[in-house]
């Protein structure tokens, strides 16, 4: 239990402060002399740690099995699983430069670093769907059938990751959404608003679609929604870039009735 307490401090430490090589004992190998110690040899930047965050505080165990797991030591540390090789720290690692190898996915990259953007809510889309085009030619089945299975099945998982972070790029709404998830912010799409104004003008397109006699009328409605979903899409990006919360939350819940109205419309056209 010692040990433990020992390797625990010395990740804790690894957290706080950028310090020199540290031993790792696999707990493997203090169970069982099959398996000799491995060290990592590589020199850690506070770049290349990729802990964790939601680990409980009295996981030791968890620790150990994370450590002793050479994937995730991998993951932790940056290197290709394959040739070891760390890739530098600004490169986005979805394959090894190295030897072309497909890595696991990474959970820590999030959805504008997969696409090389910033952070931010006013996107191109071209850009968008050029980067989404040569991620699908890279991580393509039929590209990667020669590789190993653990290959097979990091390109397919990597794959499935680049076609959610599209999607949700993608749509100015869920875009919205995910910016506020990475501030820490979960919007609730179903809670029901008593924002009065919104109400009247909900209640007032609901009519004023059941009353269309033609897909003519519909669309007129469908082009005000839409110009209507834009100016909450502006006034959420401007709520945004000035870190007003309050206020890019309610942008949020207007662009939800919006994305609905339209819908609806697009049911009955
Ligand atoms: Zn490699």
């Amino acid at each position: 239990m010692k040990t433990i307490k020992v390797l625990w401090r010395q990740s804790s430490a690894l957290l706080c402060r950028n310090i020199r090589p540290i031993p790792f004992v696999c707990a493997n190998s203090l169970h069982s002399s099959t398996k000799s110690p491995f060290f990592v040899s590589h020199t850690l930047l506070p770049e290349d740690i990729n802990f964790p965050t939601n680990l409980p505080h009295n996981a030791p165990n968890q620790l150990f099995q994370l450590f002793c797991s050479e994937s995730s030591l991998n993951t932790m540390l940056r290197r290709c699983w394959n040739c070891k090789i760390s890739p530098t720290s600004s490169e986005l690692f979805l394959v090894c430069n190295s030897c072309q190898c497909i890595q696991p996915v990474d959970p820590s990259v999030d959805y504008f670093r997969i696409f090389g953007l910033e952070r931010k809510y006013d996107i191109e889309g071209s850009s968008l769907e050029r980067v989404y085009k040569d991620w699908q030619k890279k991580l393509h089945p039929d590209l990667v059938h020669t590789k190993s299975e653990s290959e097979r099945e990091y390109a397919a998982e990597q794959s499935a990751r680049v076609v959610d972070a599209y999607s949700t790029l993608k749509n100015s709404l869920s875009r919205a959404m995910y910016l506020m998830k990475l501030q820490g912010v979960h919007v609730d799409e179903e809670q029901t608003v008593s924002d009065p104004e919104l109400l009247a003008e909900v209640m007032e397109i609901r009519e004023s679609v059941e009353e269309a006699s033609n897909s003519q009328a519909l669309k007129l409605i469908q082009a005000e929604v839409q110009e209507k979903m834009k100016q909450w899409s502006e006034i959420f990006a401007k709520a945004f870039r000035v870190q007003d919360t309050e206020e890019a939350v309610r942008a949020i819940h207007r662009m939800t009735y919006y994305k609905r109205a339209n819908e609806e419309i697009v049911k009955r056209l």
